[in-house]
């Protein structure tokens, strides 16, 4: 219960209470002594200036025996003055000696000292003055009656008045008492309708400030509390929102730098890494904290340099990574403190070697362009210029050249037309079911004749139903023919060719193995690239274009097939057609 905002309005309440009652009480004390001695003084006064009181005392005084006619004469008068012979009592004294005569309280006149009063009234005055430090109040007046000389003398032991600020005391503490019980009550009353609304509050911004803003606390009231509370519910329920807006926003960047293919790498002012995703540690080739900015990028772009450039200047520059090529890009980003550095890191490797195959590709076009023309021209010059003085024989001869060279350069455009097309999606596939094993026969059947022309044996071993499957059969054959004819062209003559299919449920397969020049280990790989020849001159010789076996790739690629060398010991080469039973979606039609 004494929870320091209840402490404290407990202590306060009764510090207030105890401060007032005090101050109270002493204010009353004070003024019931001062009113008690004015009505002493005043009393007396009225008393001792009535002149028949007086001259009554005086005649008293004037017997033989005029103490003791004093003192009826005082009893008379007892009520008038206040006497109770208890608090207050009359003395007859002598006025020369100042000794007790006779009085209401025989004991306490014997022991009477001289007061300022008494020795005021011995010497003939009246002794009226007050002492307020003494603890009685005494007025001492000289009666003189013929030769007897008396002091008639009041004395007040302020014991009523005491009782009375003892009683006066005693109700204060009750007061004191009640005021402090009511106090404790009253902060629990507060407690209840101020401090318990302002502690759920305080539990509200404790449980906010945890992250849990489930619960809405309850507005109880109309009051200032009511409106602070409510004001609290909209401020946490904003919060919320924004919270949710910034959570949102950062998760959608996280996922962004997640799986965004190109690299960022982020520095602090002081160069340390901040940020580094997933593609820059693939494109980097290195784990996150080996990406130190002095060591990866200050040669190519100082960090001093990125730091001072301007909002939305840019740095680019390049490098390579193993056999990777990237591209770099330098921002600087303002931070609180001192700001720091973004790298975009894009894999330009894919970009780099396309143009390098587009480069290679023209040059190859113009070389295997430019050496039939040459020829053509040389031996159409030869002609002209001879002016019909050349036999009829070589002249025919040499025009036989201009014509194979000419239809070799068909051939090329030919191709290139073909390729052309299938790399703008231009090329119409005409799908349909066929039986795989009968565009197997037909291909064999057609180049049986060259290969009986070479004096190979070309033999074959495959099931006779194999299954039939969906593609476009002319290509399907323009495939497996350049492969068979590959395979005529590079055996020496008198080689063997055999050819071998099968199917493995939803795929067909078909080998070509011959035994002839075989294609060295450095050139397997890049056979089915363009114009790629393992020996220009043979190749040119037999009416090769390096074109025909990256167009099967690419027509076999379009039914979802693959075409590839089948590593096997021995002699000559081994090249492998594997196809979808049917054609997965997407595939087939216009390609
Ligand atoms: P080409 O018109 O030159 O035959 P291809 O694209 O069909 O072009 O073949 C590319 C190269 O692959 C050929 O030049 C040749 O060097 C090599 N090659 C293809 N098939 C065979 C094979 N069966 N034996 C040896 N070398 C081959």
């Amino acid at each position: 219960m004494f929870r320091s905002l209840h402490m404290k309005l407990v202590m306060i309440l009764v510090l207030l209470i105890t401060s007032l009652m005090t101050v109270m009480g002493a204010f009353l004390m004070t003024s019931v002594t001062n009113f008690y001695i004015d009505r002493f003084y005043e009393q007396m006064r009225n008393t001792f200036a009535d002149v028949s009181f007086v001259n009554a005392l005086q005649t008293e005084a004037a017997q033989e025996d005029g103490a003791q006619r004093l003192q009826a004469l005082m009893e008379l008068y007892a009520g008038t003055l206040g006497i109770d012979s208890r608090s207050r009592n009359y003395y007859i004294l002598d006025a020369g000696s100042g000794t007790f005569l006779t009085g209401s309280d025989e004991a306490g006149g014997a022991a009477l000292e001289q007061t300022a009063n008494i020795l005021a009234a011995r010497n003939g005055s009246v002794g009226y003055e007050s002492d307020i430090a003494a603890n009685y109040m005494d007025v001492a007046v000289p009666i003189t009656g013929g030769d007897n000389h008396f002091i008639v003398y009041i004395r007040d032991n302020r014991e009523a008045v005491s009782e009375l600020n003892g009683e006066l005391l005693l109700i204060i503490m009750q007061a004191m008492l009640v005021g402090l019980l009511v106090s404790v009550l009253l902060s629990f009353l507060l407690a209840k309708t101020m401090i318990d609304p302002i502690e759920k509050l305080t539990e509200g911004a404790e449980r906010i400030a945890g992250g849990d803003f489930d619960d809405v606390l309850e507005v109880d009231s109309t009051d200032e509390i009511g409106i602070l509370t409510t004001t609290f519910n909209d401020m946490a329920s904003v919060l919320h929102d924004t919270l949710d807006a910034v959570e949102n926003e950062r998760s959608k960047l996280d996922a962004l730098f997640l799986h965004m293919t190109d690299g960022v790498v982020a520095y602090d002012g002081s160069g340390a890494l901040i940020h580094c995703n997933p593609a820059a540690v693939a494109l980097l080739d290195r784990a996150p904290e080996d990406c130190v900015y002095a060591e990866l990028f200050e040669p190519i772009c100082p960090f001093a340099h990125v730091v001072s450039m301007r909002r939305g200047d840019y740095a680019e520059a390049e490098l390579a990574v193993g056999e990777r090529s990237v591209e770099l890009y330098f921002a600087a980003f303002a931070d609180e403190e001192s700001g720091g550095v973004l790298i975009v890191i894009h894999d330009v490797t894919e970009q780099r070697k396309t143009e390098t195959r587009r480069r290679e590709f023209v040059a190859n076009v113009s070389h295997e362009l430019r050496t039939p023309l040459t020829n053509v021209r040389s031996y159409a010059e030869t002609i002209r210029d001879a002016n019909g003085d050349i036999p009829r024989e070589t002249e025919n001869s040499f025009l036989d050249i201009v014509i194979s060279e000419t239809d070799r350069m068909t051939h090329i455009v030919q191709d290139l037309l073909t390729l052309s097309r299938l790399d703008s999606g231009r090329t119409e596939m005409v799908m349909a079911r066929f039986p795989f094993g009968d565009a197997i026969d037909a291909v064999i059947r057609s180049i049986a004749l060259e290969a009986q022309r070479h004096g190979h044996e070309l033999t074959h071993d495959y099931p006779e139903h194999l299954p039939r499957i969906m593609g476009d059969r002319g290509r399907i054959e323009q495939v497996m023919l350049n492969v068979l004819s590959n395979a005529v062209k590079y055996t020496p003559d008198g080689g063997h060719i055999h050819v071998t299919a099968g199917d493995a449920g939803d795929t067909v397969w078909m080998e070509v193995a011959d035994d002839g020049i075989g294609i060295p280990e450095k050139d397997r790989a890049r056979i089915f690239e363009r114009f790629y020849r393992v020996d220009k001159a043979r190749s040119r010789e037999s009416g090769g274009t390096g074109l025909g076996l990256s167009i099967a790739t690419e027509l076999v690629q379009r039914h979802g097939g693959t075409l590839r060398l089948v590593d096997r010991p021995g002699p000559g080469t081994t090249v492998r057609l594997e196809l979808p039973v049917m054609q997965a979606e997407g595939q087939g039609g216009f390609v």
